[in-house]
């Protein structure tokens, strides 16, 4: 196969930025607060080759959709550019947006949505076609519709031209909404979970018709799925979104096979069934995905990152940083508090470090004391912990049991500093890819290294 950087880009998406709800609302009022909106996609670069199957997964919530939405100008972006064959779509005229209409489809999730109800499928799928004033006569039409319909596997033709969506199965619907998308014969299709609704037992076979209309259309296609063994399946190249943020990118084997950036790997272990690259390891991030309204500072992915990089000088293991990071991070949450530890029945700093550097991660990676305390406690002597930084953490977690929140805090933000925390990482070359981490700052750094990045397992404590 030809590489898609030595192809035209058909579709190039630079700095792309969409914030919902940008008003200040009653609570912001009453605070005095600045606005906080919601950074549904917050600084994407992507190139879409002539040609190429592109796929973009991330968990709900990440802005793939409304990255897609985006590019069929559903929504208009708050910053950047998306080029099209070379021109701005955010600055085209009547007539280049017309015609912009007609080369640029999208595929939705839901057929039983998608489709109204009271259209018969040869209205819906003539309908773009009068939109669009193409094919003049209604025998024309009628023919073109019929045509199209047999080339996304509806045939004869006859059968279904009359039928209501609801005489319809799920499968059937969706071929139709492909039909209504093809019918206009575009040149790029932006699929949004195209099969996600449908019965497992008839997925493959939508997929497989859309690999084959891509060739005999001469289509470029965007999958946006949550569905990874989707992505394998379908797509040449991938990008992974987290938070809004294009994190990796790059052939969609490779990133499958060896992620670079920890949260693509945390992503893929946590899903069973993809067919992954063997001597996988399994995600140890920590907590749940933070709201998009109020995001992370630097790194969005750092609160939960295995590999987040200690500062400049910390002589103790990334580990051992690992849970002091957390440590402080359970303090700004209100996590350890004064009350917390009373009702933990811990009474003295020692105890409440301990209590503090546990992790909530798979048994595998925890400790022997933590595995044995049920997750409430490690060895502190047997976490390679710098003695300054000990020193620091008991400081702190002194402050914590007297009430005072903001002293602990500020001694934790003093000596448990990172740079995932301040700055966000830019996205880097890294092997056959791109990579937004700070692990891949340095020119040749190219990889997850466990004894640099700490991936190995807690138990090295015990
Ligand atoms: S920049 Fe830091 S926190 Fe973010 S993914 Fe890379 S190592 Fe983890």
């Amino acid at each position: 196969m030809d590489r898609a950087e030595d192809r035209e880009p058909l579709v190039e998406i630079d700095g792309l930025r969409k914030l919902f709800d940008q008003s200040q609302g009653i609570i912001d009022t009453v605070l005095g607060r600045e606005p906080q909106p919601v950074r549904a996609v917050d600084g994407v670069s992507l190139d879409i080759h002539k040609g190429d199957i592109v796929g973009i997964a991330g968990e709900s919530g990440c802005g793939k959709t409304t990255l897609g939405k985006m590019l069929v100008k559903l929504h208009e972006p708050t910053e950047g550019a998306i080029r099209f064959d070379g021109n701005d779509i955010t600055e085209m005229t009547r007539e280049e947006e017309r015609e912009f209409r007609k080369r640029v489809q999208m595929i939705f999730q839901d057929p039983f949505e998608s489709l109204n109800p009271r259209m018969t499928v040869y209205d819906t799928i003539a309908e773009p076609l009068k939109i669009n004033d193409m094919v003049g006569d209604y025998d024309a039409r009628r023919d073109r519709v019929k045509q199209v319909l047999e080339d996304v596997g509806l045939g004869p033709a006859e059968v279904y031209l009359d039928a209501f969506p609801d005489e319809l199965s799920g499968g059937e619907r969706q071929r139709i909404a492909i039909a209504r998308a093809l019918v206009v014969d575009p040149d790029f299709i932006v699929c949004d979970e195209p099969v996600s609704m449908l019965d497992v037992s008839i997925r493959a076979g939508v997929l497989n018709l859309m690999k084959e209309l891509q060739d005999e259309y001469d289509l470029t296609y965007l999958f946006i799925s949550h569905d990874l063994s989707l992505i394998r399946y379908m797509c040449d190249r991938a990008g992974i979104m987290y938070l809004g943020n294009m994190v990796e990118q790059g052939p969609t084997d490779d990133i499958i096979d060896d992620p670079k950036h920890p949260y693509t790997e945390a992503l893929f272990d946590a899903v069973p069934d993809v067919e992954l690259g063997e001597e996988r390891r399994r995600a140890n991030a920590t907590g749940e995905v933070p709201s998009p309204r109020n995001p992370p500072s630097g790194c969005r992915y750092h609160p939960r990152c295995a590999h987040i990089i200690p500062p400049d000088g910390w002589d103790g293991t990334q580990e051992a940083f690992r849970r002091a990071y957390q440590f402080k991070l359970k303090v700004r949450r209100g996590d350890l508090s004064a009350e917390s530890a009373e009702s933990a029945d811990i009474a003295d700093a020692e105890a409440l470090v301990e209590h503090g550097l546990t992790l909530d991660i798979p048994e595998e990676y925890r400790s022997e004391t933590e595995i044995e305390s049920g997750g409430s406690k490690v060895d502190i002597a047997r976490i390679d912990l710098p003695p300054a930084a000990r020193e620091t953490l008991v400081d702190a977690a002194g402050a914590v049991l007297d009430g005072d929140t903001e002293g602990a805090l500020a001694t934790l933000d003093e000596a448990i500093t990172t740079p995932c925390e301040s700055r966000r990482p830019e996205p880097q070359p890294a092997g056959t890819r791109e990579v937004a981490c700070h692990l891949y700052d340095e020119p040749g750094f190219e990889e997850l290294d466990s004894s640099t990045a700490g991936i190995a397992p807690a138990a090295a404590e015990d």
